[in-house]
């Protein structure tokens, strides 16, 4: 049997980094794991309960009520999160969560709980997961990693489209300051920034079609699994 490898994608958000993991987990047979869904469903959690970001102590107590289970979907051939049994997939993609995120992942205690649980869906490997530190801090020792990057402009627009299917009140101008406030507070927080780890493959998608972009990292995956 093929040796199995972990696949890490991290990036700017909004570079495609979720259709190119998804599509890699498909081809390989491997799992796809969304780690922004973590940080996401947590953040609707502690929106919904009105939690205070600033105190540590109603951080912790929130994290103890909060279950987190990724289950697949034929419907929508996809893997969903369920936050304490609910599903949240669609919830956790509006704009009000899109606005909170990155302050409750910055939270030290945030990320060791989502950590903890992303290395455990890693723990027999053959997982390609995305997000922001993936391959520096929960996989620092992954077989591939990949850093994605794209124009700004070519983010914003490619966001706007999919957030406009959902909300066609959306503004461009909305989307652009997400983004940027994201990417900003992502990396610049304390605990694990988003940068790109030193053995990462630096993958500039701006330019190239969705096809082309698998075929390269399919190759590198290939090659990894093949021990090369
Ligand atoms: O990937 P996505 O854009 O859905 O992630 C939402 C937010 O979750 C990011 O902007 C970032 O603040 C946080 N995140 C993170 N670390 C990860 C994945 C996501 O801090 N590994």
């Amino acid at each position: 049997m093929a040796k199995k490898i972990i696949i890490t994608i991290d990036g700017w958000s909004s570079c495609g980094k979720s259709t190119l993991a998804k599509q890699l987990a498909k081809e390989l047979g491997y799992v796809y794991v969304d780690s922004g869904a973590m940080y996401r469903a947590i953040t609707l959690y502690f929106l919904r309960n009105n939690v205070d970001l600033a105190e540590k102590k109603e951080v912790k107590a929130a994290l103890k009520n909060i279950a987190l289970e990724f289950v697949f979907n034929p419907n929508s051939n996809n893997s969903e999160i369920l936050l304490n049994d609910e599903n949240v997939e669609y919830l956790i993609r509006d704009m009000l969560v899109a606005e909170k995120v990155s302050d409750v992942a910055a939270i030290r205690e945030v990320r060791e709980f989502a950590v903890a649980q992303q290395q455990k869906l890693g723990l027999k490997k053959g997982i390609v997961m995305d997000g922001r530190d993936i391959g520096t801090t929960v996989f620092p020792k992954a077989e591939l990693k990949i850093f994605m990057t794209a124009d700004n402009a070519v983010r914003v627009q490619r966001r706007f489209k999919e957030l406009y299917e959902k909300n066609p009140n959306i503004t461009i101008e909305e989307v652009k300051n997400n983004l940027e406030m994201r990417d900003y507070i992502d990396s610049h927080r304390e605990v694990s920034p988003l940068r790109k780890a030193e053995d990462a493959i630096e993958l500039d998608n701006s330019n190239i079609t969705p096809k082309e972009q698998l075929q390269k990292v399919l190759f590198w995956a290939n090659g990894k699994i093949a021990g090369k």
